[in-house]
């Protein structure tokens, strides 16, 4: 059974951390088991730990500090965790070093990116909301899904409504990934790579899975590339 190391949100004034439920029983769901990795763990030790598991899951939560992809910070920028951003980026340095997959989810994608050399979009301000102010299962927004990629595959469609719970997205996409899905706006909704195995995605399957089912081929593909199977 699959071990995911999986990171999560940092409140620096209560001093602890947590994570939505629907990470971990969605990875359960597909045969795999979340071992929460908190910011507050030093970033030697996470990867340490992580050198023990089988795939790596960066979860959403804030911004990512833009000196850390080479911009000031903007005016409307949100909230930072400077501790969680440490861990982050030790852990996908890690995880590419070890060849272990990962899978990133909204703040994920954005800290993929960064690492690899992209940089972001700190602030959203085009025609399609984007934090929507809607039970997390509702389809907010559609996003088109190019043809032939793992997401594809994964989802099995090309077009697709989900949820959107984000005011930044990827800018300049790094060397190495690829654009998979945008919405109609042209904002970047995922990218992905198939050596190093990454699939990251804007919107929070962990949201939809429980209602719309095909969400749960984003965790399966991800479980499945953890286990050493080639349909990546
Ligand atoms: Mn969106």
């Amino acid at each position: 059974m699959p071990l995911i190391a999986v990171t999560c949100m940092y409140d620096d004034k209560e001093r602890r951390s947590f994570l939505k439920d629907g990470y971990i029983q969605a990875l359960e769901r597909v045969g795999a088991v979340a071992a929460v990795l908190p910011p507050s763990l030093s970033p030697q030790a996470s990867a340490q730990a992580l050198s023990r598991m089988d795939g790596l899951l960066l979860s959403g939560g804030t911004d990512v500090a833009p000196l850390r992809y080479g911009q000031q910070p903007r005016p409307n920028l949100g909230p930072v965790d400077p501790l969680r951003d440490e861990q982050e980026f030790a852990l996908v340095r890690k995880a590419i070093e070890l060849g272990l997959p990962i899978l990133g989810i909204c703040r994920g994608m954005q800290v993929i990116n960064a690492v690899l050399g992209g940089d972001l979009i700190q602030h959203i301000d085009g025609n399609i909301q984007h934090q929507q102010q809607a039970p997390g299962w509702h389809r907010h927004h559609s996003v088109r899904i190019e043809p032939g990629t793992i997401l594809a595959r994964a989802l099995g469609r090309s077009e697709l409504g989900v949820n959107s719970f984000h005011h930044q997205a990827v800018g300049t996409v790094a060397p190495g990934l690829k654009v998979s899905a945008r919405s109609p706006d042209g904002i970047i909704e995922a990218v992905e790579s198939s050596e190093p195995w990454i699939l990251a995605v804007q919107w929070h399957p962990e949201l939809m899975w429980q209602r719309h089912e095909e969400f749960l081929g984003i965790f399966r593909a991800f479980v499945g590339a953890c286990r050493g199977e080639e349909n990546g």
